[in-house]
């Protein structure tokens, strides 16, 4: 019997990709204005790059960004913090739930507990929550700080089905991600859920999930077959 719901925070419940593409570029046209001399293009590019060299998570990415480029004292502070500022003005516009999500949820917690295991810091995972007014859904929010380790790993799962006090069985999982979402709740044990539609670059080989939805509304039909059996 399916108990509780556990989602991943990132491109599942919200788009995190979409916000993070275009507060790159208010940074980067923040930087212009403050008198560096780059094109936008060639801006956006090095903040994508530092964010793949350094996860997306990175906190520095402006400051090394402007460092890559020879400025002085004056014009890289007043950049890097008209960067930071049009960053945050951006995420307060554009984090938002997913579509349907919000009723989706609600639908939900009706008949399950929800919880969520995200691979954020602690502090960012429940800043995003409580901008997109999904902070009231879940117990437990288990972060990368709460265990230390990153999906796959099995860690973050298992903590949170302790703090759930049910088992495995008794859980599904839902995430974007295939090979650390799914692969990591499958190892702990549980029933998963590919959420495509937050999937970069989809490749149904590596779909390895029990179920796979195209919408998020399409959760509460994969939760009444579950639970019909
Ligand atoms: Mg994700």
């Amino acid at each position: 019997m399916l108990k509780a719901v556990i989602f991943d925070l990132d491109n599942t419940l919200l788009d995190f990709s979409g916000f993070k593409r275009e507060s790159a570029l208010a940074a980067a046209r923040a930087m212009i204005r403050a008198g560096v001399k780059e094109s936008e293009k060639e801006l956006y590019a090095r903040i994508f790059k530092i964010y793949d060299e350094r996860g997306i998570e990175y906190q520095r990415t402006f400051g090394d960004v402007l460092y890559g480029i020879s400025l002085d004292q004056h014009t890289l502070e007043h950049a890097r913090q008209a960067a930071i500022v049009a960053y945050q003005k951006r995420k307060y516009d554009l984090l938002k739930p997913r579509t349907a999500a919000l009723q989706t949820l609600i639908s939900l917690k009706s008949k399950y507990k929800l919880a969520i295991v995200s691979d954020a810091p602690r502090d960012k995972a429940w800043q995003r929550l409580v901008l997109t007014n999904l902070d009231q859904f879940f117990y437990p929010v288990v972060t990368f700080n709460d265990t230390g380790e990153h999906k796959p790993s099995q860690k973050p799962f298992e903590k949170a089905l302790k703090l759930l006090k049910i088992k495995a069985d008794e859980a599904l999982y839902v995430g974007d991600n295939p090979e650390r979402d799914i692969v990591g709740a499958k190892k702990a044990g549980m029933t998963t859920c590919l959420a495509k539609y937050g999937c970069i670059g989809y490749m149904p080989e590596l779909n390895v999930a029990d179920y796979s939805i195209d919408r998020i509304d399409d959760l509460k039909g994969i939760t009444e077959i579950i639970d019909g059996g």
